[in-house]
């Protein structure tokens, strides 16, 4: 080979090494990936985000989660926003009322299925603490105190009609949170990330490939958070899922777990296993896998069907106690445990 062709093979070499050299240094930056973890919201939570460095993204997705508490609890009367006197009234804050319009949206959806007038009956089954279920008198008596009824919301404010009425706002903080926590990394200089709230899911951002996250969906029936039954893909949104696994207890062989129904005052008797809603809205995704799962598979099927008809949300996955898997709406998934199969 001529002295002139190697130079030219050597300098395109040294050209092709530069080029990749630079790639890679810009690729690796803009994927540069960080994770938070941190307890709030009773939860583990983790943040992941991709993109340039972010110093301080412990403290803000902290600060996120605090101002999501703040919209959705200040003001509130103590004791676990149980009203201690009658008429008590709860002022919320101008940017939370819309949370609430939704969340009581999601009441009616499901005919008080989703309901946060429960409250007098979450503190006294106090799934977390308890480990004997309570007394059918203290079950009447709780029950007595909750329902649609007891509490009413009208120009930004809720009240209550007698003392011990409450309101619990549990099976909608995280889907909330997530979305509070979403905006404000969106306004930082990232590429997309991650959060992950005790198994709630928001994504933001998109993918440098411009290929949907791949979410996975836990097996309700194994106590390894890693264990999943299938993959939903998405490109934006919440992917929040409600299920009897995630807190009980158990007392002579039976569970009891944190999910109640409002009509009886008891954990729910669901033919459900777990209920995952896709929607670029955290509290419509969080309300309605509560509710869906206490009005079980042929109600939800109908319910989740108007939701998407009303563009509240893109989809649903339900597992039910066959471990069969419904799928409602246009979505993508996969399955990725040999052990469950789609209903027919
Ligand atoms: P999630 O994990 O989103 O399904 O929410 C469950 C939490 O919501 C419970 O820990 C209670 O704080 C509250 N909750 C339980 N049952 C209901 C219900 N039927 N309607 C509304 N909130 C509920
Ligand atoms: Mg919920």
């Amino acid at each position: 080979m001529k002295e002139e062709t190697k130079m030219k093979i050597l300098k395109k070499l040294i050209f092709i090494i530069i080029i990749s050299f630079v790639f890679s240094l810009v690729c690796c930056s803009s994927k540069n990936k960080q994770t938070v973890d941190f307890y709030s919201l009773d939860t583990i939570c983790t943040v992941t985000v991709y993109g340039k460095e972010q110093k301080n993204l412990l403290s803000i997705s902290q600060k996120a989660v605090e101002k999501a508490e703040y919209l959705l609890f200040s003001d509130t009367p103590e004791e676990n926003y149980i009203s201690s006197k009658a008429e008590a009234i709860i002022i919320l804050p101008n940017n939370s009322v819309n949370v609430f319009k939704k969340a009581f949206y999601i009441t009616e959806l499901t005919e008080g299925a989703f309901n946060m007038s429960i409250a007098p009956l979450v503190n006294l089954w106090d799934i977390k603490n308890r480990t004997i279920p309570p007394t059918c008198e203290e079950i009447d008596y709780a029950l007595s105190l909750s329902g649609e009824d007891k509490i009413s919301f009208d120009n930004g404010k809720i009240s209550f009609k007698f003392p011990g009425n409450g309101i619990d706002i549990g099976a909608i903080g995280k889907g909330y949170a997530g979305d509070v926590i979403a905006k404000e990394l969106t306004e930082l200089d990232l590429d997309y990330g991650i959060i992950n709230l005790g198994g709630n899911i928001r994504v933001f951002g998109q993918k440098p490939d411009n290929k949907p996250f791949s979410i996975g969906i836990r097996n309700p029936l194994s106590d390894i958070s890693s264990d999943i039954v299938l993959t939903v893909s998405i490109y934006s949104g919440s992917v929040v899922t409600s299920g009897a696994y995630e807190r009980y207890f158990e007392y002579h062989g039976k569970r009891y777990h944190h999910i109640i129904d409002p009509s009886t005052g008891y954990p729910s008797e669901s033919d459900l296993l777990s209920v995952t809603i896709l929607s670029e809205d955290g509290v419509y995704a969080d309300a309605l896998s509560t509710g869906c799962f206490v009005i079980g598979l042929e109600k939800s099927k109908n319910v989740l069907k108007k939701a998407i008809e009303k563009n509240l949300i893109n989809g649903a996955i339900i597992i039910d106690e066959n471990k069969k898997i419904t799928i409602i709406g246009e979505i993508d998934t996969e399955i990725k445990n040999g052990g469950f199969s789609y209903a027919k």
